[in-house]
């Protein structure tokens, strides 16, 4: 029997207000552990938790960009649970009535040429526990709670998405989305954008889902997609042999790179989720969705779109340089300066990412202005330097942080396109390789190559390839 795999995807995000969701503490990341406390995030009894007006816009803002439908009456439950960076013995969070459901985000599975849609069950604001930390070789643990109640949005799928590359995508995506909303950091590195994976198998043709098991602890998106074929082929074994699934969460091991069974499954009754009585429910004005709905940016797919019927670009391209906003900000920084936007797409697309690729880093990272490439370009244009100077020129634009006119000047660079001086050495070349010239003038023109090589030795690579091109060609048919 053939089995296909079924997946929903949970994504925790932390939301960069400068406070925690119902406190006035901050939320900067790295500080001296429970620096940034007070009686509400440390759950003392009696305190009061006050909604942050900034997380809560934030998350209007990201429901929208999911084509999410925005809840009537906003309220808050508290999900109760026992656990050490828990202090208050239960997290607020949103159980019946998220404050956003019913969205969707639109992936594009590769070689199917079609875009697909993954729905988004709800998206809802909850607050952040704080962390534990184990020394290493200790027999204690300690707990640091500048985490806890910081804004953390819920973002839920429906089961939709079918493969460990649609879920790759689709978290490729949402992150690219968020990123243009400018509401998280989403660094997985500093826990920002976490995502837990539910994943099940069923006969190919079978309508009935299987038994779902919860994938945690995957801190990257490599580690989400190995979790997930690893899954996947341990599911399908299972059912093959005509063994349970058992519903369970389990922890991926990126060293051993196995799942292991931490727990089975807990239902929301445990959780005895009631509402918070802290916090009165609420109602939105329209007016107010409306305001946040006309403050968003352009997004990737309309951005992409827009790339394509003003600047003429591929759809490839347009996809490349739109997955992340400080690119597509970049290339649109260089068509100003330089306004030939296939050239510059090439450029920005080989080259440069290239480097950040090269690097692993962020184009915030690289620390490249648009006018160093856009110099560049024109230096081409004009014909000063050469294509392959210009390569070479950019990498020690961005290696040294200077601008590339200053380079060219410092180290003459300068390409010679000067005729009369290339004339010159042509004839002298000439003069020296009788038997190329032989060679040549019996046919085997690539004895040609071999004399602008020569050239382009003697110049140091300056001299412009294609006028000694010309030039060698005249007089040895002249
Ligand atoms: P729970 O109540 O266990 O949290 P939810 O219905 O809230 O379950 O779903 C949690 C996540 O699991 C969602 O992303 C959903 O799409 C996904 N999911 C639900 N059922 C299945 C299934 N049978 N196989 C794979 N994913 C599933
Ligand atoms: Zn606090
Ligand atoms: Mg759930």
């Amino acid at each position: 029997m053939k089995y296909e795999t079924v997946i929903g995807l949970e994504v925790h995000l932390q939301l960069a207000t400068q406070t925690k969701v119902f406190c006035g503490c901050s939320t900067k990341f790295g500080q001296r552990p429970n620096s940034q406390t007070c009686p509400v995030c440390l759950g003392f009894p009696g305190s009061l938790p006050v909604l942050n007006e900034e997380a809560f816009y934030f998350s209007i803002k990201v429901a929208l960009a999911l084509n999410c439908q925005i809840q009537n009456l906003i309220k808050f439950d508290r999900k109760n649970y026992y656990y050490p960076d828990l202090p208050k013995n239960f997290q607020i969070s949103q159980y019946d009535m998220p404050l956003s459901y019913n969205g969707v985000v639109y992936i594009a599975p590769q070689g199917s040429g079609e875009r697909k849609r993954v729905r988004v069950k709800r998206v809802h604001l909850e607050e952040d526990a704080g962390k534990l930390v184990h020394p290493e070789r200790e027999n204690y643990s300690l707990v640091d709670f500048n985490r806890s109640g910081v804004p953390l949005l819920e973002i839920v799928t429906e089961p939709d998405i079918a493969s460990t590359e649609e879920a790759y995508d689709y978290l490729v995506r949402l992150k690219s989305i968020l990123k243009y909303l400018k509401v998280s950091d989403c660094d997985m590195e500093k826990g920002s954008l976490r995502c837990d994976a539910n994943i099940s198998v069923r006969p190919i043709g079978e309508e009935a889902l299987g038994t779902k098991v919860e994938l945690k602890n995957m801190n990257t998106f490599k580690g989400v997609r190995l979790a997930l074929e690893y899954e996947t082929k341990r599911q399908i074994g299972l059912a093959q042999e005509g063994e349970k699934i058992i519903q369970e969460t389990r922890l991926w091991d990126s060293e051993k790179q196995i799942t292991t069974s931490m727990r089975s499954k807990e239902e929301a009754q445990d959780y005895r989720y009631f509402p918070e009585p802290d916090l009165v429910p609420f109602v939105v004005d329209n007016a107010v969705i409306e305001k946040i709905k006309n403050s968003l940016p352009e997004l990737p797919e309309a951005k992409a779109n827009r790339f394509i019927s003003e600047f003429g670009l591929s759809e490839y391209d347009a996809g490349v340089l739109t997955s992340q906003i400080d690119i597509a900000d970049y290339f649109e920084e260089c068509v100003k300066l330089y306004p030939n936007p296939k050239t510059v797409a090439n450029w920005v697309t080989g080259d440069i990412m290239a480097q950040l690729n090269a690097r692993n880093i962020t184009m915030d990272e690289l620390d490249v202005l648009p006018s160093s490439l856009t110099e560049i370009l024109k230096m081409i244009e004009s014909g000063v330097i050469s294509g392959k100077m210009a390569k070479e020129l950019l990498l020690e634009s961005i290696e040294t942080k200077s601008r590339p006119e200053d380079i060219v000047k410092k180290k003459d660079l300068f390409q010679i396109s000067d005729t009369a001086k290339l004339e010159k050495m042509a004839k002298a070349v000439l003069k020296r390789e009788k038997k190329s010239v032989r060679d040549y003038k019996s046919g085997k023109t690539n004895a040609l190559a071999f004399l602008v090589g020569q050239i382009m030795r003697q110049t140091k690579g300056k001299a412009n390839p294609a006028i000694v091109n010309e030039i060698l060609k005249k007089e040895l048919e002249g």
